[in-house]
């Protein structure tokens, strides 16, 4: 389980994390949903030990200040927002970062073919000798996607859970990759791994997610599942815009679009 306790942060002068409370289960896909600026990925830093905080982090337990860096590269994947490299790496050297960031040296020899496995899950099969930065915004976010499930290629080790860590993993995905990414995100899940996603797209979320956590600036303001969350009331209220839902009979989860303000 992943929990955050009353987690507050300030960049500067500027509080942006004013008491988080999330709870997030192993096994089952957990997104965070929430305007620009709201603080989406400044809690998924905190959560991936990449800001400090006030607060308590738990993570299967354990206080995650009290783990090593090098240690919760063990339990948990990080996919950033963006991963801009300055050095002209091919994709396959990308991936195989992952190798060494999450399995121990006698493990990385076992896996050695991992990264391949890992870029044909990802759609990238004959990319691994291109450079990085030639590469399109889609296609670098499902390479750092590889880099991550090599690093957790077992959702669950020595009977604890492994965690993805995933900032907007579809935002610059064509809606078929979206569906794939989603997908591989949810079968890690099913796998008994934790997967913990910001998300944008509300009605990709509404499809995928167990449970929704929902922000406006720098706290939460609802949780539970879709059907909890997603009313047109806490929708329009976090987002500052008119939100209407509708339920399609063939369809199990809302849909979600913007409110028509018709002026007379
Ligand atoms: P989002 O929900 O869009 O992911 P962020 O967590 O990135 O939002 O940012 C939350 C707020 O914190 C924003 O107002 C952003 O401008 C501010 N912020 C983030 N990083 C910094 C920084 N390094 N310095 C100053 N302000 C920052
Ligand atoms: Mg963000």
């Amino acid at each position: 389980m992943l929990k955050a306790d009353n987690v507050k942060l300030s960049i500067g002068r500027k509080q942006i994390l004013k008491g988080v409370d999330v709870q997030a289960r192993a096994g089952k896909f957990t997104a965070i949903v929430g305007p620009n600026g709201c603080g989406k990925t400044t809690l998924l830093r905190a959560i991936t030990g990449d800001l400090p905080y006030s607060g308590r982090i738990g993570l299967n337990g354990r206080d995650l200040s009290d783990v090593s860096l090098a240690d919760q590269a063990l339990m948990r994947g990080v996919l950033a927002q963006s991963t801009p490299l300055s050095f002209p790496f091919t994709v396959i050297e990308v991936v195989r970062m992952g190798l060494m960031a999450g399995t121990a040296a006698a493990d990385a020899v076992l896996r050695q073919n991992l990264p391949l496995q890992t870029l044909r899950q990802v759609d990238l099969m004959g990319y691994e000798n291109r450079f990085y930065q030639e590469l399109s915004g889609g296609e670098q976010q499902r390479v750092q996607l590889a880099r991550v499930l090599c690093q957790m290629w077992d959702a669950t080790r020595d009977d604890q859970p492994c965690w993805l860590f995933l900032d907007e993993p579809v935002s610059s995905l064509d809606i078929a990759h979206q569906n794939e990414v989603m997908q591989i995100a949810r079968d890690f899940a099913a796998r008994g791994g934790g997967v913990i996603a910001v998300m944008h797209d509300l009605n990709l979320t509404a499809a995928f997610a167990d449970h929704v956590v929902m922000m406006r600036d720098g706290q939460v303001v609802a949780s539970g599942d879709v059907q909890q969350v997603y009313t047109s009331e806490n929708l329009s209220s976090a987002y500052g815009c008119r939100i209407d839902l509708s339920v399609p009979v063939s369809a199990t989860a809302p849909v979600i679009h913007p409110g028509v303000v018709v002026n007379a």
